[in-house]
């Protein structure tokens, strides 16, 4: 775990959020403040910056394998949804745990803002 870091404490149940879904290596929760009506973050469970920080492609298989168990359990997966990781100050990341949104139930912009 990171020191002080949101998403590490997130993940450890230090601070609470609302889970939708897990795996061995991922968490999936609501995020605070969201930018669709579906709007659901996956993260790693081990504390990695950004996608730049991936070690172990096997990693980002358990994520979008969560993601799109996600989309599928909120129903947008018959509709369609958008998976994205912001990265960087240009990416527009504000949290420094690598984490991937998954969008649904309004149609998406592109390109994106
Ligand atoms: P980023 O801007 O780094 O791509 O995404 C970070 C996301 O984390 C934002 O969409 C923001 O609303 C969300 N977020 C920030 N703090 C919290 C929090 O304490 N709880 C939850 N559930 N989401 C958060
Ligand atoms: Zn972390």
């Amino acid at each position: 775990m990171a020191e002080n870091c949101l998403f590490c404490r997130i993940a450890n149940g230090e601070i609470p959020a609302a889970l939708v879904a897990e795996s061995e290596d991922a968490v999936a929760f609501r995020d605070i403040s969201p930018k669709a009506p579906t709007h659901i973050l996956v993260i790693p469970r081990r504390h990695v910056d950004s996608v730049l920080g991936v070690d172990d492609p096997q990693l980002l298989g358990a994520l979008l394998a969560l993601a799109t168990q996600v989309a599928r359990d909120e129903g947008v997966a018959e509709t369609g949804f958008r998976i994205v990781i912001n990265t960087g100050p240009d990416g527009g990341q504000t949290v420094d745990h690598l984490h991937l949104h998954v969008l649904g139930r309004r149609r998406m912009n592109w390109p994106p803002g």
